[in-house]
């Protein structure tokens, strides 16, 4: 089911179908296909769920959006004001061609299409259609990566949501006591306890799978001196991500290196969040990050690009990497998350959220940022 669980702003839903379709004409396609996913909820407030059967936003340039959807997951939508939005629904019912109906929503054939929809579908629309196909996301990532104030709002609450739960020190030590597996299990509840849909990912990475970034959790029991890594997100209702990590050490640390390289971590991180402001481009925030760890001996040890943009995915455009030379404008949202990882021994990170403001920055993670004595 399309459930919709956010709250729906109808004119800035039909602004962004609007200039959606605009920006499909000055990239010379004819229409976007979108799919059910993010890039479908951003469009009409509900992002629906994909399967064998086509569901199909079709976005004409100069025409009326329809939405292709068959009978049976139909009511899954009925919460879309689509009347209000302009969008026509077309249902179709097994033995149908869906495909059909979509060249029929369109004029031309030169098509965009959701880099994530199933190639199951991608393909035979192309035949259906017959012009070729390009990817939409270049497209839309023109409009999601410049929020607006709702959407920053909703990354914002996300944000406090994800402080409180770094801030609940009560739920953190049971690590003293505990596996990864068990930690994690506490946190998550804490993340739906205040105020996320879901917990979308739990990273507990103690000890030598600190120094692996995407470890999840494990069997692995954290120990007394060990540095413990917790990198956590979620969805709040409005649909856009949290995603903060903060680093702890169960009291004093058992590696005499501890103190002195979180330090440098700690400074790479601060320096990178203040040099964010319209204008900088996403490379020199990368490099503000990387050249502290680096000009302190641990440049190799910084395995990762700075940071990622977030909203309705937890990744997404602008990138904070090397070769990105994309000027920040105010409000682009994306993390600022240097790690260092000290392969068998120990590693850390600091993850902020962090959005483009007209004159600077502002940081929706405000726990401190030092390391954390449990
Ligand atoms: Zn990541
Ligand atoms: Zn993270
Ligand atoms: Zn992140």
């Amino acid at each position: 089911m399309a459930t919709i669980i956010g709250p729906i702003d109808v004119s800035a839903l039909r602004a962004r179908l609007d200039r959606a379709s605009e920006a499909a004409g000055q990239a010379g396609v004819d229409a976007l296909l979108i799919s059910p996913g993010s890039d479908l909820r951003y469009l009409i407030g509900a992002g629906g769920d994909s399967f064998e059967r086509l569901t199909c936003l079709a976005l004409p340039v100069g025409g009326t959006p329809t939405l292709v959807v068959p009978k049976l997951e139909q009511p899954g939508y009925a919460g879309i004001p689509t009347d209000e939005l302009g969008v026509e629904v077309v249902t179709w019912v097994d033995g149908e061609d869906p495909y059909a109906l979509v060249k029929a929503a369109i004029k031309g054939s030169r098509t965009a299409v959701a880099d994530m929809m199933p190639a199951l579908h991608t393909i035979k629309l192309g035949n259906a259609i017959g012009g070729p196909q390009s990817l939409a996301g270049p497209i839309i990532r023109e409009l999601r990566m410049r929020k607006d104030a709702a959407e920053i709002a909703a990354l914002r609450k996300a944000g406090a949501a994800m402080t409180r739960v770094h801030g609940a020190h009560g739920r953190v030590p049971a690590a003293s006591a505990g596996t990864e597996r068990e930690v994690a299990g506490d946190i998550a509840a804490a993340i739906v306890e205040e105020g996320h849909t879901v917990a979308d990912f739990v990273i507990v990475g103690s000890g030598p799978n600190g120094a692996s970034p995407h470890h999840r959790d494990s069997d692995r029991v954290i120990e007394a001196g060990e540095v413990v890594v917790i990198d956590i997100g979620g969805p709040v209702a409005e649909g856009y991500n949290s995603d903060s990590t903060r680093t702890y050490v169960m009291g004093e640390p058992s590696h005499d290196d501890v103190w002195d390289t979180y330090a440098v971590l700690q400074a790479a991180q601060q320096a990178a969040v203040e040099a964010v402001k319209p204008g900088v481009t996403c490379e020199e925030i990368d490099n503000v990050a990387r050249s502290v760890i680096a000009d302190a001996g641990f440049g190799e040890f910084f395995v990762h690009r700075t940071g990622h943009g977030i909203g309705l995915d937890v990744h997404e455009e602008p990138y904070i990497v090397s070769g990105n030379a994309l000027p920040l404008e105010a409000g682009m949202a994306f993390s600022v998350e240097p790690g260092i990882y000290l392969p068998g021994r120990w590693g850390a990170r600091i993850e902020d959220i962090v959005v483009a403001t007209e004159n600077g920055v502002e940081s929706f993670n405000n726990r401190p940022h030092e390391l954390v004595v449990l």
